[in-house]
Parts: structure tokens; sequence; C-alpha cells
């Protein structure tokens, strides 16, 4: 056996170069390429070098996907089945994921250059505890007895909706994918995810071991393919309900899909341009200024919650960033597959080449104060540094824009009216933090603030599954996690029984 200390860089690499890739389809219990062949390659960021081959899903395999899920559903092998059965499957599935852990934290690090230690460490734990948080869920909630007039029995009940689709992301593959096929599966759906093109490795593999565990042929279905495989999706006749995670401009055009077709139910999960925001009377700067740097550098900025807009008070300003200028140093990319790299690599040469150019925005309406280059170019991957600008103007294209990346924007404000006012001043409304001792002001602040979560005194906490997860404003609809994640995957259904 392998101790935690023996898994160096060496380690990882030796492992992940041994990992036999199946990046096929996942179709009916079955793992099938496309009809017409097509393939296409799956780029490690950390070097550039392609891993696999993956099927290239097109219209054959999503009408494929979809009628399987349709007829699983209608059979009834998983909502129909009595729910300590679906939980133990479930569970099992869990079980086999945890046995899997290992490989599949390898897949999530080489496919998204993610940091190893983030992918043992969050990733695939958090998406495993997902999948039993959910399971757990399946034979305890119940539904409703109606008080209605003595004569009837008034029922309220949810009933799975049918096929439910999810396309997802590429920052974190497997956890994003799981806040939707965890709690879809468990109210008895069957489901086909789409994977992002730039990140399906791991989505491939849970669907192959959750067959392994016993969840029936057809009710979970993996289609790896471009953004035009989740465009056929959100259009498609057979599918019940869509679940996206991803860009607010993508989210807009699934909701305008659903209303071109059959108006499938569709809940979005899209953008951010969080604030995080230091008041005078900041209980600790030292601990604000270590979490004001992970919230924009953790996960190389590829963070929907990224605390993106740093909001700092004047008279504190100057103390603060001295402390976060040093805080950014701890976030030097290295090689993802390092147990000791803090940031690894930009998923790719397209999201590397966003970020840059809006590094060049910043230069030009902002003030550098660290990072800006890309850097390990030798490596052939792609890596760019911590990145901090001061910015004068709130209107300036980087303080506004969603960038997805390791680039903070500090901001100044002069009174809590201004804080809140600047921070409020986004279409998105994700997130937001605000830091002071004073309780009073954390609840008022944290009142007038338009967004889905809300933390006082630390960002990005919440890491179990007991909290809703979602936003205001254009970063969308609906909420990931927690017990009203099970409702956005059933119907409601009123049974009145007249008894005379
Ligand atoms: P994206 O470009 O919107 O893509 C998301 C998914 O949609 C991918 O699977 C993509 O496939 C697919 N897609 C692209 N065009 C499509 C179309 N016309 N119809 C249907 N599907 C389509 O977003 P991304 O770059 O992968 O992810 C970054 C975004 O996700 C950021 O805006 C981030 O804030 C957001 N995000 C939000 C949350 C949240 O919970 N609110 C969490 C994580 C990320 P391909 O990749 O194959 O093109
Ligand atoms: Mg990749």
């Amino acid at each position: 056996m392998d101790t935690k200390a023996t898994k160096d860089l060496q380690y990882w690499k030796n492992y992940a170069s041994s990992l036999k890739i199946d990046a096929r389809a996942f179709i009916d219990g079955k793992s099938v390429e496309a009809a017409d062949g097509a393939t296409f390659d799956c780029v490690s960021p950390i070097d550039g070098k392609v891993i696999a081959k993956v099927t290239q899903s097109g219209e054959t395999e999503i009408n494929l996907a979809v009628a399987a899920a349709r007829r699983s559903f209608e059979q009834g092998v998983w909502a129909g089945l009595n729910p300590r059965k679906r939980k133990s499957a479930m569970q099992r599935w869990a079980s086999l994921l945890r046995e899997h852990a290992d490989e599949l934290s390898a897949l999530e690090t080489i496919d998204a250059g993610k940091p190893i230690g983030d992918t043992t460490s969050v990733d695939i734990p958090g998406a495993i505890y997902c999948v039993e948080w959910f399971a757990e869920a399946i034979d305890k909630v119940g539904g409703e007895v109606a008080p209605v007039d003595h004569h009837l029995v008034g029922l309220v009940t949810r009933e799975p909706i049918g096929v439910v689709a999810a396309v997802v992301p590429w920052n974190f593959p497997l956890l994003m994918a799981s806040w939707k096929f965890a709690p879809a599966l468990a109210a008895g759906n069957s489901v086909v995810l789409k994977p992002s093109e730039k990140s399906p490795l791991t989505a491939i593999r849970v669907a192959q071991l959750a067959f392994e565990a016993g969840i029936p042929a057809g009710v979970f279905n993996v289609v790896p393919g471009f953004g035009s495989a989740g465009k056929l999706l959100a259009l498609h006749m057979d599918v019940d309900c869509i679940a996206f995670t991803g860009s607010t401009a993508v989210g807009k055009q699934i909701m305008q899909c659903a209303g071109q077709s059959n108006l499938k139910r569709t809940w979005l999960e899209l953008g951010g341009k969080s604030p995080n925001i230091i008041l005078p009377d900041c209980p600790d700067l030292d601990r604000a200024a270590s979490s004001a740097a992970s919230a924009i550098f953790y996960n190389m900025g590829e963070m929907c919650t990224a605390g993106s807009r740093l909001l700092v008070h004047r008279d504190i300003k100057d103390a603060f960033i001295e402390k976060l200028l040093v805080a950014a140093k701890s976030y030097t990319p290295g090689h993802p597959l390092d147990p000791s790299t803090s940031m690894g690599a930009i998923v790719d040469t397209i999201q590397l080449e966003r970020v840059q150019s809006y590094i060049e925005a910043g230069r030009a309406e902002a003030s550098l104060l660290t990072g800006g280059n890309r850097t390990l170019q030798d490596t052939g991957g792609y890596y760019i540094e911590p990145t901090v600008f001061d910015v004068s103007n709130p209107a300036a294209r980087i303080a506004r824009e969603e960038i997805f990346g390791p680039v903070l924007s500090v901001l100044t404000f002069d009174s809590v009216d201004d804080a809140v006012r600047i921070a409020n001043d986004s279409e998105y409304g994700l997130a937001a933090a605000v830091w002071t001792s004073n309780l009073t002001t954390a609840h008022e602040v944290s009142r007038r603030l338009r967004a889905g979560t809300i933390w006082v005194n630390c960002y990005d906490e919440g890491g179990d599954m007991n909290f809703p997860f979602g936003g205001y404003k254009q970063s969308g609809n609906g909420r990931d996690k927690s017990l009203h994640a099970l409702e956005k995957y059933t119907e409601l259904k009123s049974t009145l029984v007249r008894l005379r």
C-alpha cells in the first residue's frame, strides 16, 4: 500500500501515465463510439499533449442517449424502484467511486490542470459526498397530506420529471456535474450528462462505475461533445428538464432553446463577478488578506464565485494591499501533479488567451500591482501568474466582466453605502463577502447585498451540502445543493380523493 508520504510528483506522473483511459460515450449501459466515428482530442493543459481521443457525440448519440433515458424511465427500473433500493444503489456507487478516488483525481488533474492536492481533497471527495448526501435523502423526504375538506383526502406528492439533461463546465468538472446528477438521480429521474469538451474524462468514468454499481442501463448516460451537443439537448423534444452550469451567454441560449422546443424546465447556474468588501473595522486584516488571495487565486481563478472584485476602504487600503501581495506569492504556478502545487494550469489555450487579453486591457485601464505574465512556457502548458490590478474606475472592463482567471481588481470606497452601491452595480449576483467586527453592520450589509450567497468574515466557506447554491440576477435561477435541489428535479402533483 502507498502511504500519503510516498505520493510525490514522480508517483503521480507514473500513476497518470499508467491510466488506461476509455473516453467513449456511455449510453444505455455501454461504452460506445460515435456512429460516424468522430472523436476530438483531449489535451492536457499541463504540457499541451493529447491524452485521449474522446467520442464526439452528434445527433445520433444524443438521440440514442435520450431514448435510453426515456425507456429506462418509462420502464420504472429506477424511478419505480423501492426508495431503499435506489438509495442502496447510489451508496454502492459512492463506495466504488471512493475505491477509484485516486484514479478520478489523477484524471481530473491531467484533464483540467487542477492541482492534485485539490482534486484529491476537494473535487473528488466533494463529488462522492454529494452522491452520498442525496442517496441518504431518498428514503427520508416524503410528500404532504393537505388540510382539505373532510370528505376529501388531498395528497401533495413530488414525482421525478422524467429525462433530465445536464450540461456542465470545466472548472470543477466532476463536482459541478455531481451537483446535478446526484439530486436528479436521487429524485428518480434518468439523466443524460454532457460534460465540457475541455474536461470530459471523469464524467465518462463515473458513468461506467454507476453501471458497475448496479444503476440500471439507460439511467445515467454521458455524451461527451461540443457545445452543439449541449444545444441538441436543449432543443430536444423528449428532454423534460435541462440543468445547466456555465456562462451567462450560453445560459441565455439554453433558455431560448427550451422556449423554442418543449418548454422543458430550465435551471441555470451562471457566471459571477463577486465583491469582497473589507470594511475598516475588519477583525483580522491578515486573515482577510490571505482569504482575499485564495478567493481569486484558488483553482487558478476559474471559480464562478471568485472574489474578483476586492473592495477596500480607503483608510486601510495601503496596509491591506501590502498583506495581499504577500499572500498572492503563495500561489506561484507549478506542476499540477505535484502535491505541493497550489496553482495549476489554465484549462486550455482559448481560456489562456482570454485571460491574457483581459490582462492587456487591465494594463491600459488600471495599474498593475503584481503578476500579469504567462509563465512556465518551457513545459508546453498554460500557466499565468497571480495578477492584481489597482482599479480606480469601477466601470473598467476588468472590474465588470467575468475573467475566470487569476486576475483581481482592487477597488476603493469611502463609506458603507458606497461599498454596497459598487458591490451591487453588476449584472451578476452569485456571491459576496463583507468583513467587519460590527454585528449590526454585518447583518445590514448582508441584507443589502443582492447575491445568492453572503459570507461574513470569511470567503468560500460552505463546502457541505446543506446550503443552497446559486445566483441572483444574471447569475442564474434555481439552486444547486441542499434539499431544495431535489425539488428542482421533481414535478409537484396534487391528488384529491373524494371519499363520499
Ligand atoms: P460555457 O462556455 O457556457 O459552457 C458550459 C457548457 O455548455 C459546456 O459543456 C459547453 O460545451 C456547453 N455549451 C456551449 N455552448 C452551448 C450551446 N450553445 N448550447 C448548449 N450547451 C453549450 O461555460 P464554461 O466556459 O464551460 O464555464 C465557465 C462558466 O461557468 C463561467 O461563466 C462560470 O462562472 C460558470 N460557472 C458557474 C457556476 C455556478 O454554479 N453558478 C459554477 C461553475 C461555473 P463545450 O465546453 O463543449 O463547448
Ligand atoms: Mg482537458
